[in-house]
């Protein structure tokens, strides 16, 4: 099939507050920014717009004291983006090729050349796969059930009663540790007797008196009422294979996320989750001219507020690089467009030849 080539200096993949807030600042600087994302798709789990169009109230992004909708936040996001030029294009990509410049992205309709890449595909929740855990109407998905507590666990349907967290991990004792600012009693429902998470935060909840732990348990079924959510969780004793109800108001869900990444493997550096590596002091990765920004660099902040500010990096970290201007690369060093490498000691510049120069300028023997 014949497809459209389109050649642009700033692509950037995924429309979350990363990806957006990497567009609005692309486009103010006249860089006419092309961001492509996959169209809604249930089945293939993709979520335009990222995680908060699955939210419900946000509080806690500032400049918005009365808070406001997850949607209706990304859709302001959007038209900011808009406002200044950027384009965007919903197509799924099914192939990326970053082994040179320009990078080739291809979509089922065109073939997008970019000299710079900006990926802000995102993370998503895991879940459990359970009934009653679906996004509402199916389920109770926004409507008692979460995967964030940070985000949803202020709100007022979960304050001064009892709530549920899944998982052994770090983020489960977070999350649990955290509803206790709020929830009457949290249980923590884990399939072991053992948790994976850091010592130090297991013996900080092992010492919280509100959170109960319920050891070799899974959640069977997630109950509730039509538009009153959540009312109790199944269990199931992983051991004797007994069930019961447990009554609880709301239930997050922390048993990991998954990286939108696959796309990149073997292309670009990641850890072993596929989280993407990036530099401490820029959003560049191992490939230049190929930034990150958002939840697909980040497994410990995770929040809109992070994903944006690290999306207008990504954007700034583009210009600077379109500009013929070094960038700091994880390994230390820094790089400009033409592959010119400034050592990390600062002390000399590497040509793409391989010629070694210093990195001052020669002071004259007048000025010495
Ligand atoms: P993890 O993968 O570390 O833990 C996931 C937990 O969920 C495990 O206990 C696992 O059980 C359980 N689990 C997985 N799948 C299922 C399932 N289908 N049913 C029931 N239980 C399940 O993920 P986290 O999100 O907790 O942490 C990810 C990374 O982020 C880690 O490196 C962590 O250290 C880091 N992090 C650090 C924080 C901090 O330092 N403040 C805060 C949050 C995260 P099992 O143990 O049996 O495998």
């Amino acid at each position: 099939m014949l497809t459209q080539t389109l050649d642009r200096e700033v692509v950037i993949i995924g429309s979350g507050p990363a990806g957006l807030t990497a567009a609005i600042y692309a486009a103010r600087a006249n860089l006419r920014p092309l961001l492509i994302d996959a169209p809604s798709d249930a089945e293939r789990q993709t979520t335009p717009g990222g995680q908060l169009m699955i939210t419900t109230e946000v509080e806690n992004y500032p400049g918005f004291p009365h808070s406001i909708q997850g949607p209706e936040l990304m859709e302001a996001f959007r038209l900011q983006a808009e406002r200044f030029g950027t384009e965007f294009l919903e197509e799924w990509i099914t192939d990326v090729d970053l082994s040179e410049r320009p990078f080739i992205l291809q979509t089922g309709n065109y073939t997008v050349n970019a000299q710079t890449l900006i990926i802000a595909t995102g993370a998503s929740a895991k879940w459990l796969g359970i009934p009653g855990e679906a996004k509402v109407p199916i389920g109770f998905g926004g409507n008692g059930v979460s995967a964030c507590a940070t985000c949803d666990g202020p709100l007022p349907g979960f304050r001064n009663r009892e709530l549920v967290v899944v998982g052994g991990g770090d983020t489960a004792i977070e999350e649990a540790t955290f509803l206790t600012r709020y929830a009457s009693k949290v249980y923590l429902i884990h399939r072991r007797d053992k948790l994976r998470a850091s010592k130090i935060m297991q013996d900080k909840a092992f010492q919280n008196k509100k959170i109960e732990f319920v050891w070799n348990t899974g959640v069977e079924e997630i109950l509730g009422e039509g538009n009153s959510g959540v009312t109790g969780v199944r269990l199931v004793n992983l051991q004797t294979n007994e069930t019961r109800v447990l009554p609880c108001a709301g239930v997050f869900i922390a048993i990991g996320h998954k990286p939108n990444t696959d796309l990149f493997k073997g292309q670009i550096d990641m850890d072993e989750v596929g989280y993407l590596i990036t530099s401490h002091r820029s959003t560049a990765t191992n490939v230049p001219g190929v930034f990150a920004c958002g939840d697909v660099q980040d497994a410990t902040y995770r929040q809109a507020v992070t994903a944006a500010g690290t999306g207008c990096m990504a954007a700034l970290d583009a210009e600077r690089f379109l500009d013929h201007l070094p960038i700091p690369m994880p390994t230390g060093d820094e790089v400009t467009i033409e592959g010119e490498h400034v050592t990390p000691d600062h002390q000399a510049i590497i040509e793409p030849d391989g010629t070694m120069i210093p990195n001052h300028v020669a002071l004259s023997a007048q000025d010495e």
